[in-house]
């Protein structure tokens, strides 16, 4: 169907592999849908294992000679697709919005920050350097080269379907490496659009296959048993990622894990209010809540709860609910009728045990996956909001009354993605900072995702980083080349 984009080719439906638009070799197919209309939006391959297999042979393939390009080569080819992707950031965006929801304004941010990833990774890749070391015998000298670990199998969620795959593709190949991406399966079609412009940018073919399937399950297994997959990179829920984690360890792959979070945001007393309530309501509410770095427990001390409350309550009457491609909407629908049961049962749980509703607490007057923007008072430890990731616009609310229970409460889970805290106090600055058990900590704001950053948890969070100097690492590997025999100069 037309959903309006200017150039309707990136509307695709067909996978690619070693450079060609193909079906599944069972020729199945599954249908994409609008989550805010429930419109089909396409109908694409349904692949399997046999599929996964043949994406994976290309990669094989086509890894001598993209590797043996020079720096210089791959980061040209990595330039002229974030110049396509930038050139093509509406239709992009258009195309994000239909079939993921969230507001057009977060879905061209998204394809934008995506294409910041690309533009980065293209300039990294002329500045991986090894090393020459001092050797403890006179007649050998010995190198630390960085080498392409291989061929890269990218699992990617829906929550960010464009630029999860950007922020594993681009340093994947910047490092010399290929990729097979399996994109989630309620939405393929940013991963296809990306495909066509890396085909345009003269990425060749090989180097980059999306295989779409309607259950990840049978094609993550393929990448991640395969032998010929030397590295996992997955964005996706905890559970999964262990599963993989298990799956991987049978041909000992590099791996790397970007998996959920259940992010604190502490306010303390002597906090920026106006500041603290304006930065809550973006990383509460973005994307419908659907984001592994969205606050899930708003923790807030004893003496400003109450006008903390009010303030944050008042601004969430201010979010407009609706289909994102409208002009004004601030929350679109959630990703699928599992997603909108699960935040109606985490919300049953917390008023069952006692948590007051301030706003919403129901499905929207709009129906379908729509949620009510909600605020819960008297969140405890023992609600299962308090342990579960949320995934919806539900802002549970927890009173603290000093640092040391704010900061043992905050690291009171096995997750440790993306935390924040509100005070003005610089000596709290650096104890809570230090304190907090995560991988990204972020004090006074709610903003630090950026090409610049390592993005990336500890614990049950995940493993490795994404973007930064660091982020290229992850798909490299350090050898040794130990040159003996080499005569003194006489
Ligand atoms: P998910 O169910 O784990 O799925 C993620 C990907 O894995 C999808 O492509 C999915 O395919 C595939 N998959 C599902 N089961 C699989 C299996 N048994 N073997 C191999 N692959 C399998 O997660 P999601 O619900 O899409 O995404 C939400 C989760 O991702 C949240 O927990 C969120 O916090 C996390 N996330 C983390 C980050 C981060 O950077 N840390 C960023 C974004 C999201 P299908 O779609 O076909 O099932």
């Amino acid at each position: 169907m037309s959903i309006g984009l200017a150039d309707t080719t990136l509307l695709r439906n067909a996978a690619y592999i070693d450079g060609h638009w193909v079906q599944a070799a069972k020729e199945k197919t599954f249908q994409v849908h609008n989550p805010a209309t429930s419109d089909v939006l396409a109908n694409v391959p349904d692949m399997d294992a046999e599929d996964a297999r043949r994406a994976i042979q290309a990669a094989e393939r086509a890894l001598p000679e993209w590797r043996a390009l020079s720096a210089k080569q791959r980061s040209q080819k990595l330039r002229a697709w974030y110049d396509l992707i930038t050139e093509h950031a509406d239709d992009l965006a258009l195309l994000l919005t239909s079939e993921q929801g969230k507001p057009l304004p977060e879905a061209k941010g998204e394809i934008l920050s995506g294409a910041s990833f690309v533009e980065w990774f293209a300039e990294e890749a002329k500045r991986i350097d090894g090393d020459l070391l001092p050797s403890q015998a006179p007649d050998r000298r010995e190198l630390v080269l960085k080498q392409a670990v291989g061929v890269v199998g990218a699992i990617t969620p829906w929550n960010f379907p464009s630029s999860m795959i950007t922020r594993k593709v681009s340093p994947a190949l910047a490092a010399g490496c290929t990729v097979v991406i399996k994109p989630a399966e309620d939405t393929p079609l940013s991963a296809l659009a990306l495909a066509d412009l890396a085909e345009r940018a003269g990425i060749p073919a090989g180097v980059l296959n999306v295989v779409t399937a309607s259950h990840g399950a049978e094609v993550g297994t393929e990448l991640a048993t395969n032998p010929a997959v030397r590295k996992l990179s997955f964005t996706g829920s905890t559970a999964v990622g262990k599963l993989l984690m298990e799956q991987a360890a049978g041909t000992v792959k590099k791996i790397s894990l970007e998996l959920g979070g259940n992010a604190p945001f502490l306010v303390f007393e002597d906090a920026d209010l106006d500041q603290a309530v304006a930065a809550a309501m973006q990383m509460k509410f973005i994307n419908a809540g659907q984001t592994c770095i969205c606050v899930n427990r708003l923790m807030v001390q004893d003496t400003i709860h109450d006008e903390f409350v009010e303030r944050f309550a008042a601004a969430v009457d201010q979010l407009t609910v609706g289909n994102g491609t409208e002009m004004g909407v601030k929350q679109g629908p959630l990703i699928n009728r599992k997603g909108l049961d699960k935040v109606e049962t985490l919300v049953t749980d917390a008023v069952g045990k006692g948590a007051q509703v301030v706003r919403g607490g129901e499905r929207h007057a709009l129906g379908g996956t729509f949620y009510q923007p909600t605020v819960l008072t008297g969140v405890t430890p023992t609600m299962a909001c308090f342990s579960n990731e949320i995934f919806g616009p539900v802002a549970g609310i927890i009173r603290f009354s000093s640092e040391q229970e704010a900061v043992r409460l905050a690291n009171d889970t096995p997750y440790g993605l993306a935390a924040y805290f509100f005070t003005r106090d610089m000596g709290r600055i650096w104890r809570v900072g230090e304190g907090l058990e995560y991988g990204m900590v972020g004090a006074n704001t709610g903003r630090f995702v950026s090409e610049t950053i390592p993005f990336g948890g500890v614990k049950e969070s995940g493993i490795g980083r994404e973007g930064s100097k660091y982020g290229i690492d992850e798909f490299l590997e350090t050898k040794l080349l130990c040159i003996g025999g080499i005569e003194p100069l006489g």
